[in-house]
């Protein structure tokens, strides 16, 4: 297709950005519940727009959006508990929390980022969009020496850190028994090695893998030590 093609086939029709969105959230989730792919798509939408003044996303495209951004973002929800309060570190425009709790009502969903633009967007699309979620501007390792500490059932978060660093910025978060869920791709070197969780006081319980991508899932088994998370340079400079 011509790229004016393209270019009239997604921006001059919204109809057909809409069709695209949901055959392709359809096709990758035959189960999904109409309401809901539809309210995903209301918030892809809300996405692209914001998206033209604010880089929440690369991804625009309605198809690549549907599998790359939703599809990928619901792929944790059946290793997450009924009525769990969740934390979702660095959620950037929203992912993966926005489209878990749209897909989980259920949930008590917190999104968390460092970037004031991106917390202010988000929360004004969840508003207008009636997503029911919590959003926190504060950096992981503030917000995890704090009153946010050990509060939740499980901490997710994708394309943030590293996973040593991810994981001694999410741990903390995370009362005992709770999860860790770390979006990553297969091939990403950083997932071969998970000898940082002694020191922070949880194992890894499973892994689950999709196309190209990989969830790893942490249990925390001990009260994580008070010096985690150090401050970010130190995270950076002396990974566990
Ligand atoms: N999770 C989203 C965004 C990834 S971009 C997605 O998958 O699309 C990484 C985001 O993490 C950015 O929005 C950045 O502001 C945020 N971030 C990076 N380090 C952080 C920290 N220490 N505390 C809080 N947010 C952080």
């Amino acid at each position: 297709m011509s790229s004016l093609q393209n270019f009239s086939k997604n921006t001059l029709n919204p109809m057909n950005e809409k069709e695209t969105f949901l055959s392709s959230l359809g096709s990758l989730l035959p189960e999904i519940d109409p309401n809901c792919a539809e309210k995903m798509f209301e918030y892809h939408a809300a996405v692209e727009l914001a998206n033209r003044s604010i880089n929440l996303t690369a991804i625009t495209d309605p198809g690549e959006s549907a599998q790359k951004h939703f599809y990928d973002s619901v792929m944790a929800s059946k290793f997450i508990k009924e009525k769990a309060h969740v934390i979702d570190v660095g959620t950037g425009g929203g992912f993966p929390g926005v489209p878990l709790k749209i897909m989980r009502p259920d949930l008590r969903m917190t999104l968390l980022d460092a970037t004031e633009k991106k917390t202010k967007t988000v929360n004004s699309m969840c508003a207008e969009l009636g997503i029911d979620a919590d959003v926190v501007c504060m950096r992981a390792e503030d917000a995890g020496r704090g009153k946010y500490r050990g509060q939740f059932d499980a901490a997710v978060s994708r394309a943030v850190a590293n996973l040593s660093a991810l994981a001694e910025l999410c741990i903390p978060f995370v009362r005992k028994n709770g999860i860790f869920i770390a979006y990553k791709s297969q091939d990403a070197e950083d997932i071969k090695d998970t000898s940082f969780c002694d020191e922070l006081g949880c194992v890894l319980v499973e892994t689950f893998d999709y196309p190209g991508r990989r969830l790893l899932i942490f249990r925390k088994i001990e009260k994580t030590p008070d010096k985690y998370p150090r401050p970010f340079a130190r995270i950076k400079k002396n990974p566990l």
